[in-house]
């Protein structure tokens, strides 16, 4: 079986042009929506088919939409979250630059599907590149009447505006992309209410990713149960992998859920490099607790990886060798979320400055006896108690370093200097 969905035409020139990616069959799947599925079965082929979403919590997609309160008396808005800012994750840049239309036909299914007159692409301002393309690709599928008023002789009106985001992460979660999106400074929302009954001004809303929405065309032309047929038990479909760090070839590698780790890096990136040990592997983006490299037999689908510790969230595989400092690693990614607090919460904005504090001494070379005790009580006091999980995302991955890299941590704080950086290369 060919598990290439989402990729499957990335290598044909020129996809990006709405002719080619009509000529591949685009744009087949919503003409045949329009005509023969009521909104209805849309979403219920969308929950048999099991696709669960790609952000990072790995909520079911139908589900998600099942929600949204009918008859409200209020407009439903869709929202693409463009927003890719986790530290290691590039995979849906691939799709917004390479094959546009295949998202924007996407979002016009499930927006047809959820009732939605206006939805929103919300891309993180650093994707300057990839806004150009999509606002591009937008304008084509409008001259082609796949957008704007009465969509293909159906009745159906839908627009999609591209809102370009500052460049802040918090803009990812949900809420905080919403407060943006209106014009106000990124800060979550205490929920409930949720997006789905009172989100975007006020009215219903659903946010999703942009490798869920894409995946969407596809499980309207195969069917539910091609869809459910990939992948393992649970956790339908294919995933994008964004493999980076200390592996041969790094890149996107479209895999089905439940691939094992092993084969991802040995196979398709050719493992660790020349003269090096695997040595830990992140798995789903920064904020992930790290796995060590005996657990390299996990497979990627959202429940093997929640049973061994750690959690898939947006899939960007961050991969390192022995000639990796762990507590260089985990001071870097404590900095990155003390920068990115929106600072409302106390455990939050307090607890992301003290932990890079703590790290930036003990990679200094000014370590104390009782370092670690307290990075892990101060990982424990920021979970689970805050507005949104920045608080939770930046105290994990420090705590399992902390836990599962505990000597090399020490041998820091007892000798004063990084224990790594001299250490010569191992051979495999
Ligand atoms: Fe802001 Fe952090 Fe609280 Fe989230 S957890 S709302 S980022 S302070």
């Amino acid at each position: 079986m060919d598990t290439k969905i989402l990729t499957r035409n990335l290598h044909v020139p020129d996809l990006q042009e709405i002719g080619v990616y009509e000529s591949l069959g685009g744009y087949r799947a919503l003409a045949r929506a329009l005509k023969e599925l009521s909104p209805d079965e849309i979403i219920e082929t969308v929950k048999k088919s099991g696709l669960r979403g790609r952000g990072g919590a790995g909520f079911p997609t139908g589900l998600k939409w099942g929600f949204v309160p009918k008859n409200s008396g209020r407009p439903v808005y869709l929202c693409v979250n463009s927003d890719e800012s986790e530290p290691g994750t590039f995979k849906d840049r691939l799709i917004l630059e390479q094959d546009p239309h295949q998202l924007i036909e996407g979002t016009i299914l499930s927006a047809y599907a959820l009732g939605c007159r206006l939805a929103f692409l919300y891309i993180r301002g650093e994707y300057v590149r990839p806004a150009e393309i999509v606002e591009r690709a937008i304008a084509q599928a409008r001259d082609r009447g796949y957008l704007g008023k009465n969509i293909l002789g159906s009745g159906f009106d839908l627009d999609i505006v591209v809102h370009r985001g500052a460049g802040a992460y918090i803009c990812g979660e949900e809420t905080a992309l919403l407060e943006s999106l209106e014009g106000r400074r990124g800060h979550p929302r205490l929920k409930p209410p949720f997006p789905a009954s009172v989100g975007l001004y006020g009215s219903p809303t659903v946010i999703n990713n942009v490798e869920t929405l894409a995946n969407i065309p596809h499980i309207v032309n195969n069917g539910a149960d091609w869809y459910a047929s990939i992948g393992v038990p649970g956790n339908a479909g294919t995933r994008l992998f964004g493999v980076s760090g200390h592996v041969v070839r790094r890149g996107v590698y479209e895999l089905p859920m439940g691939t094992p780790l092993r084969e991802l890096l040995v196979d398709h990136c050719g493992g660790v490099r020349p003269g090096r040990r695997l040595k830990a592997i992140v798995p789903g983006g920064s904020s992930t607790p790290v796995l060590t490299a005996d657990q390299v037999d996990v497979r990627l689908d959202f429940d093997s990886i929640a049973r061994a510790g750690s959690m898939l969230g947006s899939a960007g595989v961050i991969v390192m060798d022995d000639s990796t400092c762990m507590v260089k690693a985990a001071l870097r990614i404590s900095r990155f979320y003390a920068e990115e607090s929106c600072g409302q919460c106390t455990q939050c904005r307090e607890g992301t400055e003290w932990l890079h504090r703590i790290l930036h001494r003990i990679e200094g070379g000014r370590g104390r006896q009782g370092d670690l005790e307290l990075l892990l009580d101060l990982c424990a006091n920021m979970k689970g108690r805050t507005i949104c999980p920045l608080s939770d995302a930046a105290a994990m991955p420090i705590e399992s370093y902390v836990q599962k890299f505990h000597a090399e941590f020490d041998a820091h704080i007892r000798e004063q200097r990084c224990v790594i950086r001299d250490a010569p290369p191992v051979a495999t």
